[in-house]
């Protein structure tokens, strides 16, 4: 379901569309109409779908995120394409050179670090959005693994656009997320340029924002972030799973 447009330049929401106005894809530029009833949210459908369109395949809260992200930056726009290393970014800020890449289903570890690597041999640095639906569990994928090394936030926004973006302090130990704090809300439009970074596991990150973890420590409130960590539901997990093991021996 699509929930955004274009209506000449501007991106609409549906919410705020007209039945039989001809808006346009970003996606695929094709025309596309607002579709409205009692039972489903509005959306956008488009009039001739090519099979081609990235927009149609995404999921709500993809795209809510999407929109959300690319209203935070003036000179942000979406879908950009970046014929040079076929790529499309969800979201691109020119002036600032930075791309948003928002990650809602499971990726490779080939995917995430091709796609990081073609985006910085042309300059753009990358802020990656890894949605809690598929990310942020008990174990991690080596994707995910790779991606936290950079900078890398976590949001739970749904497809009616509720939710927030965060960043988090966690001990990852091999494919495990041992320890986690609650989520660490974040401001993201007030991105900037790591210059000095004194936290060993976020030494890949290249730029931070207000709230993270990077600025917490900036600010010396890491303290007061690491203390939030609680041990996961998974430690007893897996010693009930170690006492059944032991009972099943016993008695065989
Ligand atoms: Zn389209």
């Amino acid at each position: 379901m699509q929930v955004y447009a274009f209506d000449e330049t501007s991106p609409i929401l549906a919410a705020q569309a007209y039945k039989g106005k001809n808006y346009y894809c970003p996606g695929c530029q094709g025309i596309v109409r607002l579709r409205k009833g009692d039972q489903r949210q509005p959306h956008f459908f488009h009039l001739k779908l090519t099979s081609s369109c990235r927009l149609a395949q995404k999921g709500l809260p993809h795209l809510q995120l999407q929109f959300f992200i690319k209203n935070l930056f003036n000179s942000a726009e979406m879908e950009v394409q970046f014929p040079s290393i076929g790529r499309i970014a969800d979201v691109a800020d020119m002036e600032s050179k930075i791309i948003f890449e928002i990650q809602y289903s499971p990726m490779s570890l080939e995917e995430a670090k091709g796609r990081s690597a073609d985006y910085e041999r042309l300059g753009f640095r990358i802020v990656w959005i890894l949605h809690d639906d598929t990310f942020n569990q008990k174990t991690l994928s080596p994707a995910e693994k790779f991606l936290r090394t950079k900078t890398c936030y976590f949001s739970n926004m749904d497809g009616s656009g509720k939710g927030i973006l965060y960043d988090q302090h966690e001990e990852i130990r091999g494919r495990w997320r041992r320890v986690k704090s609650g989520p660490l809300p974040i401001n993201l439009n007030g991105l900037q340029p790591v210059e000095k970074i004194s936290l060993k596991h976020r030494l890949g990150w290249t730029l931070y924002c207000p709230g993270d973890l990077i600025d917490l420590s900036l600010q010396g409130k890491f303290a007061l972030a690491k203390r939030s960590l609680k041990p996961l539901q998974w430690l007893k997990e897996a010693y009930l799973a170690w006492l059944y093991m032991l009972l099943a021996k016993s008695s065989k």
